[in-house]
């Protein structure tokens, strides 16, 4: 499944199933106008149903078919949708930039038809990360360990299977001896990586919606004293139910043989800022930051 310009200024999206991809006004895409947001949209596929989740973030207007999404508010769509981003925008550019959001049939699931390579879109990041001699700590014939390119804490490290797994979605039974290795594996790491500060937490597990593709479990340590931890999305994503410890996902897979869809979550990322250990809340990020230096 994936987004195609409909008049093919960038190459097509890939909308990999249960992966959030964020669109909106960047190089990628070429739009210019500052009236669309950054983080315009965000799409989630559901490849099995043939539908995916159109959730307008931006301020300003985003239409699917000619009727405007609204602020907040998410639309399925099954089938070939177009999907536009303020009219103006489109109008006063030469490169046009309304999107084909097409479903299409089981053939589009799957690599997609068009020119657009697997290392071509950001949410790819991590397939060239794994090899990478710079980020990468740790690696057996199951799985590898890198540092997280954007730690939100002082130590923040991805396990991933050397399996090409999408996300925790693509998992089933299986796949139980690998979750464990994965999580063994993460506690050593953690272990290691710290073993003169007995007192550092660790956590261990995954985000309801992963916007990376390929699976990876985070294990972070719960300072969350890192210059990248800079927003509430960011906040909310490793300290709300929005994080599943590897425990609960283990758990699932174990007992149900698959994990459970998670995707209504992504309203938690926009709970108000509570510091993790004393629970009050704090107005802005620079207050939370400043709150949890000394709440440890
Ligand atoms: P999520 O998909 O929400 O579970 O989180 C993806 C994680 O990957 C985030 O913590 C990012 O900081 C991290 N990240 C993003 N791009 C890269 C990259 N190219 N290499 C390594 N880590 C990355």
């Amino acid at each position: 499944m994936y987004l195609q310009c409909c008049n093919h200024t960038h190459e097509p999206i890939m909308l990999l199933d249960g992966v959030a991809v964020t669109i909106g006004r960047s190089a990628g895409t070429k739009i210019l106008d500052k009236l669309c947001s950054r983080t315009q949209l965000q799409i989630v596929a559901n490849h099995s149903k043939k539908y995916a989740m159109v959730k307008q973030l931006g301020a300003n207007p985003s239409q699917i078919d000619g009727i405007n999404i609204g602020q907040d508010r998410k639309c399925d769509k099954k089938g070939t949708s177009s999907l536009k981003s303020r009219e103006n925008m489109h109008n006063s550019q030469k490169n046009k930039t309304s999107e084909n959001f097409d479903n299409g049939t089981a053939a589009d699931v799957g690599p997609p038809r068009a020119t657009v390579s697997k290392s071509s879109h950001w949410s790819q990041g991590l397939k060239s990360s794994m090899t990478d001699s710079s980020l990468q700590v740790y690696k057996d014939d199951r799985v590898i360990v890198i540092k997280d390119k954007y730690p939100k804490a002082k130590f923040h490290f991805l396990v991933m299977p050397v399996e090409n797994i999408v996300s925790t979605v693509h998992l089933n039974s299986a796949h139980a001896s690998l979750l464990d290795h994965m999580w063994k594996v993460g506690r050593d790491i953690a272990k290691r990586s710290c073993d003169d500060d007995t007192k550092t937490r660790f956590r261990y597990g995954y985000h309801a919606v992963p916007s990376m593709s390929h699976l990876h479990m985070h294990v972070i340590s719960q300072d969350f004293d890192s210059p990248s931890l800079k927003t509430k999305k960011h906040w909310n994503s490793f300290t709300t139910e929005y994080f599943v410890d590897a425990e609960d996902i283990i758990h699932e897979i174990k007992t149900e043989g698959k994990v459970k869809n998670r995707r209504h979550m992504t309203e938690l990322l926009k709970n108000a800022l509570r510091c993790h250990i004393c629970h009050t809340e704090l107005k802005n990020m620079p207050q939370l930051k400043k709150h949890i230096k000394d709440c440890r």
